[in-house]
């Protein structure tokens, strides 16, 4: 096998090839996907890693198949190929957003899914928090087996992985619910965000809530469902101006992180404009 050397990219045709390739290199070793974050390392004070396995190659990565009960998404689609894949399913408007309005068309036609979700550092990330409310589900791949494991859980362990996995798809359930996704760049397209705000929801004939899930990304340095405004939203007529209220009175819960351009508490001041905006792009 043509196994990477240090300082090296290695291209791996298959994905056994790039899961031996980070087995055997260890915790020198990442994967390369899109580039997008790795290639701003330098700018936030971050070491490269001395050998990167690109998985860009990789057919199966790039796959996205839609059954009626479940979209699976490979770890290599780009942004911009999820947004025009899933274009036509108004259910997941919410990622279709996320992804096709992520920074610029020319970085979406590079950066991928499975970097967005793999990117410890990245609170900004826009597939995250559309991601959770969709309810989606990861499959991590390591030469030891696979294992599938529920976004929120994968959140909370991803940084504590041994080397060698690879996340390899994302598996989305079909609801059918109704969903949205609102996010506040400072100050124009290719800005990170400064808060995220997806939400779905079903609802009845007289268009009453009858489950919700409401994620929040950018605000705290990990996306996270807002489980207390989903509760709120429940039994009630969806409301832009309600929820938007509901969202006002529950903010504190949120804990704003700090940035160099933007100051904590503005991101979660302007998470009930967001909520706003997200119900009302649902017709309500
Ligand atoms: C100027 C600029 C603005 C941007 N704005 C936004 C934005 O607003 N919203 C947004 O969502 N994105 C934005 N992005 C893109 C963002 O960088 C990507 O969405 C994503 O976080 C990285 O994806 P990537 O494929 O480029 O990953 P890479 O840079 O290749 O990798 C990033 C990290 O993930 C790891 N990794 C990658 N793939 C896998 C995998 N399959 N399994 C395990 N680990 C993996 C790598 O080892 C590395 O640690 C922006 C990028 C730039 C340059």
């Amino acid at each position: 096998m043509d196994t990477p050397t240090s300082g090296s990219v290695y291209v791996a045709p298959s994905l056994p090839a790039a899961l031996d390739a980070l087995d055997e290199a260890g915790s020198e070793a990442a994967p390369f996907a899109g580039g997008t974050w790795i290639m701003r390392a330098p700018i936030r004070h971050e070491p490269l890693k001395s050998r990167y396995v690109a998985i860009g190659k990789i057919p199966e990565l790039h796959a996205i198949k839609v059954d009626t009960d479940v979209v699976e998404i490979g770890a290599a689609v780009t942004h911009a190929a999820l947004a025009t894949a899933l274009a036509e399913l108004s259910e997941f408007d919410v990622l279709t957003a996320a992804a096709g309005r992520s920074a610029n068309p020319a970085i979406r036609g590079m950066a991928t899914i499975g970097g967005n979700l793999a990117t410890t550092a990245f609170a900004a990330a826009d597939c995250v928090p559309a991601l959770l409310c969709l309810a989606a589900e990861v499959e991590i791949a390591s030469r030891g087996g696979r294992e599938r494991i529920d976004l929120e859980q994968f959140l909370t362990m991803r940084s504590t992985l041994a080397p060698g996995w690879l996340l390899q798809r994302i598996i989305v359930p079909r609801r059918g619910r109704k969903t949205a996704h609102a996010r506040l760049p400072l100050r124009q397209a290719g800005d990170y965000p400064t808060a995220i705000v997806s939400l779905a929801v079903s609802l009845d004939d007289a268009g009453h809530v009858q489950s919700a899930r409401v994620s929040v990304g950018s605000v705290e340095p990990v996306a996270r469902r807002w489980e207390r405004l989903e509760d709120a939203l429940v039994g009630h007529k969806l409301n832009a101006t309600k929820a938007a209220d509901a969202a006002a009175g529950l903010a504190g819960e949120f804990t704003g992180r700090d940035s160099a351009d933007v100051p904590a508490w503005y991101r979660v001041r302007v998470l009930p404009g967001l909520v706003r905006r997200a119900a009302a792009a649902l017709g309500s």
